[in-house]
């Protein structure tokens, strides 16, 4: 993590005033949040709609906070007794203190960006490189303008590779959070439909996320999906000095994987038809052979081998509640808990075909969220792609999953298929159903927190 006196710190943040006698004091690290701040640590209190963190500098103090930023606007309270340096704006602050850190490093950064499959590609990635290099990754999901900068903040000195997942819903988004890195190398996994709210077509997302290259290495390298026009298009048209790379289905491609297979304990794929390598990842479905893909070709820029890739693939470590099958005692379930979206939910169901070894499958589905003035035929679009020789059991939950439900291709019996606005209910339903060789795929977008529903299937008996 970052250590600096504060003199630095002040030489680190643009238009910054710090009283003179403080500027030996070191700090260890930064937070933002006084609940669980660490002794030596320099507090950033950060003012957003609900919480302005000026508040809880007595807090921070209490647990050991050594200094502070502040916003220049704000009142200081009489009895602090922490060196504090003034900021203009304390956000922009820890992001000029971020990119300042990030160059005195001089590591070499990869910037991940797209709709779907940015942390399971980082931690892929991050498994690969760190067979080879002291590697640094997001930890988590801490993606956006603040968690980028405290992120590369948490990094180690010796550092010299750091994976950095990039989340965006605007566009300028992934133009800060690009300056804020200056990758190396700039990856953007997908073009879905996730933030069709803010951004309203996919033309525009395709746009916002390949801001992720205006602050490229020009000696670097760019991965995209090939296969998608709306990158493809516009790249050929900038005819950039970096290097680029594209994955996908297509052989035109750089890298065109070839699915060997999928089951239960993760996929394995080849690269281009006439490698002999064969790669095996422990994550299930076959969308995760794309996120792979891409964290291959940046690990080649990084000079490993595909036999070290091989490695470093089966060693990584996943974040949590992506497609992940567990064994409960009653049943088994396919927890995708974590977010959703078409792109996604159709992956999952995807995952949730190729188990074959369970008699019984069943579909719990919530809401997608932040689809914008589509959303309710995407939802009924999902129920109409749906495989009814898949599927025996749809559960859907929320105002919006309904109409999943209504869209169900007719095959499904309409008895096996309910909706509901309660969890309780649909728990209590779900139990009725749920047998030992049955698996039950769970998934909807955050906010719903569908754990409950994980959670619950396996404290079963
Ligand atoms: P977030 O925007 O929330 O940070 P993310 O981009 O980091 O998400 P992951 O956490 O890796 O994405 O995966 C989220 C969901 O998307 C999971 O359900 C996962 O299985 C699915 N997913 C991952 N990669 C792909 C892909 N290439 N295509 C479709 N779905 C994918
Ligand atoms: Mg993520």
């Amino acid at each position: 993590m970052i250590r600096r006196n504060l003199k630095e710190i002040e030489q680190m943040i643009k238009n910054s005033k710090l009283n003179k006698e403080y500027e030996d004091i070191i700090i260890n690290g930064v937070s933002t949040d006084s609940r669980n701040i660490c002794p030596g640590q320099l507090f950033v209190p950060i003012k957003g709609d609900k919480f302005n963190g000026h508040n809880f500098i007595l807090d921070a103090i209490k647990g050991g906070a050594t200094a502070a930023l502040w916003n220049k606007n704000e009142p200081i309270p009489t009895d602090i007794n922490i060196p504090l340096i003034l900021v203009e704006d304390t956000l922009t602050a820890i992001q000029d203190l971020a990119r300042s850190y990030a160059s005195q490093l001089g590591m070499k950064i990869v910037g991940i960006t797209g709709s779907n499959g940015k942390t399971s590609t980082k931690d892929l990635l991050a498994g690969i490189l760190s067979t080879k290099y002291k590697t640094g990754k997001t930890m988590g999901n801490l993606n956006n303008h603040l968690g980028v900068p405290l992120t590369i903040l948490s990094f180690e000195e010796d550092i010299e590779i750091a994976v950095i997942e990039m989340g965006i819903s605007e566009f300028g988004e992934a133009d800060l959070l690009s300056s804020i890195a200056n990758p190396d190398v700039a990856i953007i996994t997908n073009i879905g439909e996730a933030h069709l709210e803010t951004l309203y077509t996919r033309e525009n997302i395709a746009k916002a996320k390949l801001e992720i290259i205006n602050h490229l290495n020009p000696e670097g390298l760019f991965i995209y999906p090939g296969d998608e026009p709306l990158l493809k298009n516009k790249i050929e048209e900038l005819n950039p000095k970096f290097k680029v790379e594209t994955f996908g289905q297509e052989s035109y491609n750089t890298y065109c994987p070839k699915l060997i297979n999928v089951g239960e304990s993760g996929v394995s794929f080849k690269l281009n038809e006439s490698s002999h390598h064969i790669f095996n990842i422990g994550l299930l479905g076959k969308h995760q052979v794309y996120n792979a893909t891409t964290a291959i070709a940046a690990a080649k820029y990084f000079d490993i081998s595909f036999e070290d890739i091989q490695e470093g693939l089966k060693k990584a470590d996943i974040t949590g509640m992506r497609n992940h099958l567990i064994h409960a005692k009653k049943c088994t379930i396919l927890d995708d808990s974590y977010k959703s979206n078409p792109a996604s939910v159709l992956a999952a169901l995807d995952t949730l075909y190729s188990l074959d070894k369970y008699s019984r499958k069943i579909v719990v589905l919530g809401d997608m969220l932040g689809l914008g003035d589509e959303e309710i035929s995407m939802h009924r679009e999902i129920g109409e792609k749906m495989d009814p020789s898949q599927i025996d059991y749809l559960f859907t939950i929320g105002p919006l999953a309904k109409h999943i439900a209504e869209g169900a291709n007719p095959m499904i019996p309409r008895n096996n298929i309910k909706s509901y606005m309660d969890k309780k209910e649909l728990i209590n339903d779900l139990n009725k159903v749920v047998t030992k060789d049955s698996v039950v795929l769970v998934k909807a977008s955050r906010d719903l927190h569908l754990e409950d529903i994980v959670n619950t299937l396996k404290d079963y008996d």
